[in-house]
């Protein structure tokens, strides 16, 4: 199964993207996850990757296709992709390098959130830098105030999840990412889901969809 899985900063990619992974037994690969491992490795590529992350940018194209070229190669078992494409020459490139191997996506999923929600989402978000954990400091706190419920270390917030770096996130997104949703409603379906609400609700409708495709 290859899925991909678009929307805006804040929609909710990372958490369905995880769960998607889970309950089909594919590989998550996210661009940002890969990214900020190679950050915190001090590769070269992490280096050339920072300052556009921490201005809320996108890091080049050349860079991006080829660590996800990689990473895709690797996943013989399938995929669902989080963060990737977010240009129409990354989506371009995507499907050009699956077509010579006589394969394509198998779906396209579409988290629609609004910008208010995402702002709130985002700049409450903190994250535990041992296992990964993401809580919300509203929505889904640890049981003590700034600590990993699951093994005690202090939570970090990201750089990027600062409000003046969402904004230009968002502004990045409807600039840049937004046409790769029309790129795809040119050429297959795309399922458009309201991510505004539930998280448990909304991995239910993903469900559904996913369903009734691994059924086919
Ligand atoms: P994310 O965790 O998906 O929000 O990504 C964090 C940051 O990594 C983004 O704001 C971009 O700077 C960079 N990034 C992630 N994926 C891509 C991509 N497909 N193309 C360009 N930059 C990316």
């Amino acid at each position: 199964m290859r899925v991909v899985l678009l929307g805006a900063p804040g929609a909710g990619k990372g958490t369905h993207c995880k769960r998607i992974a889970d309950r089909y037994q594919v590989a998550h690969l996210s661009s940002g996850d890969i990214l900020r491992r190679e950050r915190a490795a001090g590769s070269d590529l992490g280096r050339k990757a920072q300052g556009y992350m921490d201005a809320g940018a996108l890091v080049p194209d050349d860079l991006i296709v080829e660590m996800m070229t990689k990473a895709i190669g690797q996943a013989a078992g399938g995929y669902v992709l989080d963060g990737f494409p977010r240009t129409v020459n990354q989506a371009e490139v995507l499907d050009t390098s699956l077509a010579a191997q006589n394969a394509a996506t198998d779906m396209v999923v579409n988290l629609r959130v609004s910008d208010n929600v995402v702002l709130e989402r985002i700049t409450g978000r903190r994250s535990c830098p041992k296992c990964g954990t993401v809580y919300h400091v509203k929505n889904m706190p640890p049981k003590t105030p700034g600590v990993c419920d699951k093994d005690g270390t202090p939570l970090v917030q990201r750089p990027d999840d600062t409000e003046e770096v969402v904004r230009n996130r968002l502004q990045t997104y409807y600039r840049q990412t937004e046409p790769v949703v029309d790129y795809y409603k040119a050429r297959c379906t795309v399922h458009d889901i309201d991510a505004d609400g539930d998280a448990d609700l909304v991995a239910a409708e993903i469900f559904a969809r996913l369903d009734a495709l691994a059924r086919k």
